[in-house]
């Protein structure tokens, strides 16, 4: 469905932005990919990636947290794409804390790499979509860019504030072949939320499959996590051309977290 698009998804070492990056390899694209990890792992990934879908992979090492850095990756991505059609602005990380203790580096640092990094990606990104008059942005937000919930202020922050970049890159770009949506994921079991769920054991002394499903039974009615892969096959829809008509939106898969 993809064959000879171009995409570069950012964070996608680990958890969903490696499942969006095998779904658009699965479908034919030719990757960037992008995040920290043991090189050794990277690099296997890579090659494993060109293996078993017969896509060209490239890893490109940037942090996306800084401006300027975030801003020259697309750059370089496009030098080694020969161009770029689709990006899956993924990159995020989480700190939990009441607002009143939680600590300043963290909250500049979760703007920085959930927020200010989607709005450098974007910017670099566009002149190309533009031109070409085909693009697709594709942001992973989460239900907390619908809904809130406590000791989440950075984060909640952030993605609120993707959800509205995601509208305003949409309206900027309507008609010009270019589209923009969120996708609002509920829990997803990668390494971000095992750290949660590991707190959670710790704070009230349970084991951590019992911690998992209090996680579950708090938020999201499915009592299910929503898988990686879900997700990749979100945003393989979003860039095919089903989704042409599709822009400024939120694509909840939550379980139902946001219904209630
Ligand atoms: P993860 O920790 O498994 O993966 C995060 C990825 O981002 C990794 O590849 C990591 O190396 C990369 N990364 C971290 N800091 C970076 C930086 N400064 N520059 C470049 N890359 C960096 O997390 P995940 O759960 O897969 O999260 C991916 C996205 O999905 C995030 O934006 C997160 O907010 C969002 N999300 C996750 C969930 C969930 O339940 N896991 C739910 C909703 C939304």
């Amino acid at each position: 469905m993809l064959k000879g698009k171009k995409a570069v998804v950012t964070g996608s070492t680990s958890g969903i932005g490696l499942a969006i990056a095998r779904e658009l390899a699965r479908n034919g694209a030719d990757l960037i990919i992008n995040g920290f990890g043991d090189a050794q792992a990277i690099e296997q990934e890579r090659t494993g990636l060109e293996r078993e879908f017969g896509i060209k992979a490239t890893y490109l090492n940037a942090d996306m947290m800084q401006a300027d850095a975030a801003r020259a990756f697309i750059g370089e991505a496009i030098k080694a794409l020969g161009g770029i059609d689709i990006l899956v602005n993924n990159a995020g990380i989480q700190h939990v804390d009441l607002i009143e203790d939680f600590p300043i580096d963290k909250w500049n640092a979760i703007i920085a790499l959930n927020l200010s990094a989607v709005f450098h990606g974007t910017a670099a990104a566009l002149p190309s979509m533009k031109q070409q008059k085909w693009g697709r942005i594709i942001n992973i937000a989460s239900a907390h860019g619908l809904v809130a919930s406590v000791q989440k202020s950075a984060y909640v922050a952030a993605k609120h504030g993707v959800v509205g970049l995601t509208k305003v890159t949409a309206l900027e770009n309507a008609g010009l072949g270019v589209t923009c949506n969120a996708i609002c994921p509920g829990w997803v079991r990668t390494p971000l939320v095992e750290k949660q769920i590991q707190a959670m054991a710790k704070d009230k002394g349970l084991s951590v499959e019992d911690a998992a499903r209090e996680l579950l039974f708090e938020k999201q009615p499915s009592l299910e996590f929503v898988t990686p892969e879900q997700l990749g096959q979100a945003a393989v829809f979003l860039a095919s051309d089903a989704a042409a008509q599709m822009t400024g939106t939120t694509l909840s898969i939550d379980g139902g977290w946001t219904a209630r």
